[in-house]
């Protein structure tokens, strides 16, 4: 069963990314190889498996799984930061100048400040979206982009800052998250690296951490790669084991958690006691279009509105019963939180970042209904 993968529609790629063919008596996913040292007699270049922090065959499958996604080939790695790590730390340095999006994942600036800045690395910071990158451009190394971004939940036009970064002799690196390699395809987009957490919608059940950088130019890898190697920050096999087999349903999970979201987000559009309803599935969103036309017509799993106050967004937050209030994203149980309790982002008090899980689209409303009548108070 070799896979013409170039045939198939992304729902069945993911189904089948990776697997072995078909040999009679094995499984159909291979379960995890758990090793330190494997055997290795007489010439260490024989095989690629000689110790397990260098090489591991349940990293090599996942890799290859997602590399099908990416378009590009790609490395696993112990967490998405450990993943943003392996493409900004090893290739810039003094002189160098990283420009920073307005909004990005707040774990980006922070290294860039602790690590990069102190190396001579100039840290730019490029206001207003899409133009704003654009602009920031001209004599840079590196450009960081995220999109859909969150919680703010703006669109980032890759195309288009792919082209002034690259008329600046710049990288692209996109860190596509939020949207993972099935609504939206930065490499194909223009972007030189893609950076993505696997500890979100990727693999979806909130039981892991893991992380991945696929790249356009097989060369651009071997720095990731020795860096990979020489620092350890290695995808456990069972991790990466966990990861493939939640691959197969990535395309399932997000067509729910789309709908979801979006049904959320009239509901929520419909109601005068919330304001400040962001998903960009929305017609109002102020890039609806270009969302649209950038990941597919599917627009992620992830909403945000304002409920006013504190004590009303904690308030509704209690008073849901299929809502986990937990930090992360993308995982099939519905999850949400008060987003200013961390102090990091320019949103209101009673800001809501809400992650829609697959659970029953007319259950989730009716929770969602009763929190929100429950916390008027
Ligand atoms: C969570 C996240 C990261 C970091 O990933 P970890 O797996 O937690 O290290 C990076 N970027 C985005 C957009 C994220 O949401």
């Amino acid at each position: 069963m070799p896979m013409r993968s170039g045939r198939h529609a992304p729902a069945t790629r993911v189904v089948h990314a990776g697997l072995p063919g078909p040999e009679q008596g094995a499984p159909i996913l291979p379960g995890p190889t758990f090793a330190g040292p494997y055997h290795l007699r007489g010439e260490p270049d024989s095989t690629p498996y000689g110790y397990g922090r260098y090489a591991n065959p349940t990293w090599t499958a996942l890799e290859s799984a997602i590399a099908e996604l990416e378009d590009g080939p790609v490395l696993t790695f112990a967490s998405g930061m450990a993943a943003v790590s392996a493409v900004l730390l090893p290739s810039l340095g003094r002189g160098d100048v990283l420009v920073l999006p307005d909004e990005c994942y707040g774990g980006v600036p922070a290294l860039a400040r602790e690590r990069l800045a102190p190396a001579g690395v100039q840290l730019r910071s490029a206001g207003g979206g899409t133009d704003g990158l654009m602009a920031a451009c001209a004599g840079a190394t590196a450009v960081w982009v995220e999109s859909p971004t969150n919680p703010g939940l703006d669109i980032v036009d890759i195309a288009a800052v792919a082209t002034a970064a690259h008329a600046a002799g710049a990288e692209l690196i996109v860190d596509g998250t939020l949207a993972t390699p099935l609504l939206q395809q930065a490499l194909a987009l223009g972007a030189d690296v893609v950076v993505c957490s696997g500890s979100k919608h990727l693999t979806g059940h909130s039981d892991l951490i893991l992380g991945y950088v696929a790249v356009r130019d097989a060369a651009r890898l071997d720095a990731v790669r020795a860096w990979r190697s020489s620092v350890g920050a290695v995808p456990g096999p069972f991790e990466a084991w966990l990861a493939h087999r939640s691959l197969a349903t990535l395309d399932v999970r997000l067509d729910r958690q789309c709908a979801n979201a979006l049904t959320l987000a009239e509901l929520l559009t419909g109601r005068d006691d919330v304001t400040d309803v962001r998903y960009p599935g929305l017609p109002s969103h102020p890039r609806h279009d270009l969302a649209a036309a950038q990941m597919h017509g599917r627009f992620g799993g992830m909403l945000g509105f304002d409920l006013g106050t504190e004590r009303r967004a904690q308030a509704f937050l209690d008073a849901c019963e299929l809502v986990a209030e937990a930090t992360s994203f993308g995982g099939v149980h519905s999850m949400a939180e008060r987003r200013a309790r961390w102090g990091l982002e320019a949103v209101g008090e009673g800001f809501i970042r809400f992650s829609a899980g697959v659970e029953d689209p007319g259950d989730l409303c009716a929770d969602i209904t009763a929190a929100l009548d429950a916390s008027r108070g």
